[in-house]
């Protein structure tokens, strides 16, 4: 991956190699921050970067803070402006992912997160999008995700990417693309770092927020598009690892992996073993509204390379 040219750090742009922090950082020690995960789409006919549901992540962003005690120190504007100052110093002409970060800036060794004091950081890398064509191959992990009385799942707490890192780790070794992940009760959560849908008899089910998933946008987006636009009953309840092997369909879908099928789980062939017909559909809907090129959903669409005004308006 190539390093990005600039950082958002200390409250303003520099050189991405002037944004440093010291070793004893509390977060670099104990995992105490949060993130958020976001993209840069890029549409070469309109010569635009629309990041999609930009609101709507730093939302997520500020609730995953306060589960750890921490208050942002910026608000919801200041991040907007940030993130599109950062993206026009980039002046990318392609698709990228963007990482706001906030963390405890102290290098101190303590426990009390209350006591600490956070700030935030933001950098784009170009990223083309993940390889996933054909289709995933999904194994049922040995590690179970973070159960919620534990550590908040619904956030994005950087320390529990370890769970996800882990189950992600050894489904790689062990020949797989991604690992599921069950929670403490044994229902499906998702997956390693994707929320995860199965199509049966044309429902199609996801598990609860309450079943120790991250809330995931694009989870609500797909929802949502299947509802609105596709027909499609959603019904979100728990769901048995048994049902998963006898779905008709399965995809998995997030900010990095967008809509992606799982053609296979633990060997077994999921439906027909291709992409299915709903799966092909959403995934294809979903490419279309995140390069703003469905006039309905360009709310959720916030130009970069445009006035902040223009911008403003455009950011559901
Ligand atoms: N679950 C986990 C563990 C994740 O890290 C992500 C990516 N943020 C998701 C689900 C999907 O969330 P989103 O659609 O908001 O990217």
């Amino acid at each position: 991956m190539e390093l990005p040219k600039h950082a958002f750090f200390s409250g303003r742009i520099v050189p991405y190699s002037d944004a440093k922090i010291g070793l004893l950082t509390h977060t670099l020690n104990y995992g105490t921050g949060v993130f958020g995960g976001m993209r840069g789409y890029w549409n070469e006919e309109e010569q635009q970067m629309f990041v999609f549901r930009a609101s709507d992540h730093f939302r997520r962003f500020r609730q995953s803070a306060s589960l750890l005690s921490m208050t942002l120190p910026l608000s919801d504007d200041a991040l907007t402006h940030a993130l599109i100052d950062l993206l026009r110093a980039e002046n990318y002409k392609c698709d990228c992912y963007i990482r706001p970060f906030a963390y405890f800036t102290d290098e101190v060794i303590t426990s009390h997160l209350a006591a600490l004091n956070p700030d935030i950081s933001m950098v784009a890398v170009a990223f083309p999008g993940l390889p996933h064509g054909g289709g995933l191959h999904l194994t049922v992990s040995g590690w179970r995700r973070v159960d919620d009385n534990m550590l908040p799942a619904r956030g994005k707490i950087a320390g529990a990417y370890v769970n996800s890192f882990l189950a992600k780790t050894d489904s790689i070794q062990a020949g797989f693309d991604d690992a599921l992940l069950l929670n403490t009760d044994g229902h499906v959560a998702e997956a390693s770092v994707a929320n995860f849908f199965l199509v049966q008899n044309g429902i199609a089910r996801t598990p609860p927020v309450s079943d120790n998933i991250v809330e995931g946008i694009t989870r609500r987006t797909v929802a949502m598009l299947l509802k609105a636009e596709l027909g499609i009953e959603v019904e979100e309840r728990a769901i048995d690892r048994s049902e998963v092997y006898l779905a008709d369909e399965a995809f998995v879908c997030g900010t990095a992996v967008e809509v992606a099928a799982v053609t296979r789980i633990d060997h077994r062939t999921v439906g027909g073993g291709g992409v299915g017909p709903i799966t092909f559909s959403l995934a294809d809907l979903y490419q279309r509204i995140v390069r703003g090129r469905i006039q309905k959903y360009l709310p959720f669409c916030s130009p970069v390379y445009h006035p902040m005004e223009a911008n403003e308006n455009r950011i559901s």
